[in-house]
């Protein structure tokens, strides 16, 4: 940001708090609140980003105010031209970005994009082919007999994802998410010796299992994975490959994971955030091949209500700014970090599933601190470092509690945190989790989530951690007045 944009900046923010405070001053006063804490805290969230102000900005406009329901050039409203140039826009950034042959930007976050997508494929790959079967060309015809046996054929469908302790997200199939209860589910995990996917395993169990559609994706999963392997065991299967880059999609963007780690040319379908690693506004959004694109593009109103076009404005924004050399260099440098700050960690003797990172995410195991997940990650809140408690594989404590903190580097970096700061960054949280210990319940025995933190730690590691942020400010130039 230079500074004569951090000048406009600040006095778009300023005049805008003050439209917002002659209405209801409690917000305005929340969201002046809302930047202090964001700039004085170690956010070391993964899936966390600071987007930039011309992101931010062009979510607050009249575009909120408009319905868009349908695709480009296709309204069921009247009116839209200008969420249409918005539309476009965005799509054509995101396919330019990521190489892709399609783009949807509708879906309003990341689970949206997945549902989406899951819906598209069932389209695509049950509905289709059964209509053809029936011999029914227009769905009005189909009698109520003839729904029912849609409706079986949809629901009988096998979805294959990656376990939510080694690292899959929700919506990959797990039970508590619709995608564990409208698909019978299954799911591959990692190897125990070395914390990695076992690709042979995985192979496995698709032949055996025979899945529609093969999630490869993470959000805890420290490694790159290999999308062509993926792409291999899909097509051995006859299943879909869908690619979740939710969270690495940044490096996906800015050319860190290329090759077979890129999901892209290898993916039928890929499904992703755009407030993660990419450090756009809050959304989700789908790229597709030709092949699957229509049934995509059938999201709204499939599945989805009016889209949200100042969100989509802001992605066009946000994909603008990832199509730069400096967007690349700050991929890169995300990627980097990880690895400095697992090399913080390795040195001073802390354990990190899988051994360390070559993604943008540490995942330390806490368990030969004696603590758990929650009493490690409420002891640094305490100490202002936020992280957030994260199970490992087979973890003893399940996944309330767990065994672990996951670190994600984006954020920082986007503060500009280099090496230096990252090794820092390390030995603040060995200080807290080494001068932590469980507490004791009630009954007198061991607790899984009350802790004590040895005195004085928290406000050293504070002043300390005061120290960097002050030396890399959050939107440097901004002020409020
Ligand atoms: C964060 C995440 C999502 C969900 O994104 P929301 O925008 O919170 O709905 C989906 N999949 C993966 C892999 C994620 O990490």
């Amino acid at each position: 940001m230079t500074d004569s944009v951090a000048a406009t900046a600040s006095a778009a923010y300023d005049s805008a708090l003050k439209v917002i405070a002659s209405v209801e001053p409690r917000i305005a006063e929340a969201t002046r609140q809302e930047l202090a804490d964001q700039r004085g805290s170690l956010k070391l969230i993964a899936s966390e980003n600071y987007a930039s102000p011309a992101v931010l900005l062009t979510m607050g406009t009249w575009f909120s105010d408009k319905y868009a329901e349908g695709t480009v050039g296709h309204r069921f409203y009247a009116g839209c031209q200008n969420v249409d140039t918005v539309e476009s826009l965005a799509a054509e950034h995101a396919r330019e970005l990521f190489g892709a042959e399609y783009a949807y930007v509708q879906p309003h976050s990341g689970i949206d994009a997945n549902l989406t997508a899951y819906w598209a494929i069932l389209a695509h790959r049950v509905e289709g082919p059964w209509l053809k079967n029936v011999g029914v060309k227009n769905m009005n015809d189909l009698t109520e007999a003839d729904w029912e046996k849609l409706r079986g054929e949809l629901g009988n469908q096998r979805l294959l994802g990656m376990s939510l302790d080694a690292g899959g997200h929700l919506t990959h199939g797990f039970r508590p998410n619709i995608s564990g209860k409208m698909f019978h589910q299954n799911q591959y995990g990692t190897d125990p010796a070395t914390g990695l996917i076992d690709y042979d395993a995985l192979r496995a169990k698709a032949k055996e299992f025979k899945p529609l559609i093969l999630v490869a994706g993470y959000s805890a999963y420290p490694r790159r994975v290999n999308f062509a392997k993926m792409r291999e065991i899909a097509d051995e299967v006859g299943a879909t490959l869908m690619v979740d880059m939710a969270h690495f999609a940044g490096l996906v963007a800015g050319k860190v994971f290329t090759g077979e780690e890129n999901p892209v040319p290898y993916a039928d379908v890929v499904t992703s955030t755009s407030h993660k690693s990419l450090r756009g506004p809050r959304g989700g959004f789908i790229l597709a091949t030709e092949e699957y694109a229509p049934s995509v593009d059938r999201g709204c109103p499939m599945v989805l209500g009016g889209p949200l076009s100042h969100v989509m404005a802001a992605k066009a924004v946000a994909f603008a700014e990832a199509r730069t050399t400096e967007f690349q260099s700050y991929a890169q440098q995300v990627a980097d970090n990880a690895q400095h700050l697992a090399e913080g960690f390795l040195k001073r003797d802390t354990n990190l599933v899988t051994g360390g990172t070559d993604n943008h995410l540490v995942l330390v195991d806490v368990s030969s601190y004696g603590l758990t997940g929650r009493q490690a990650e409420s002891a640094l809140l305490d100490a202002g470092v936020v992280t957030n408690r994260n199970s490992v594989p087979a973890d003893p404590n399940g996944a309330w509690y767990t065994s672990g903190i996951r670190l994600g580097t984006p954020a920082l970096t986007t503060r500009g945190f280099g090496q230096a700061e990252f090794d820092t960054v390390a030995e603040l949280i060995v200080d807290v989790l080494s001068n932590t210990k469980p507490g004791t319940t009630k009954a007198g025995g061991p607790s899984k989530a009350s802790y004590v933190l040895a005195d004085g730690v928290a406000d050293r590691v504070r002043a300390a951690s005061a120290e960097l942020l002050d030396a890399n400010p959050l939107y440097p130039g901004l002020e409020l007045s």
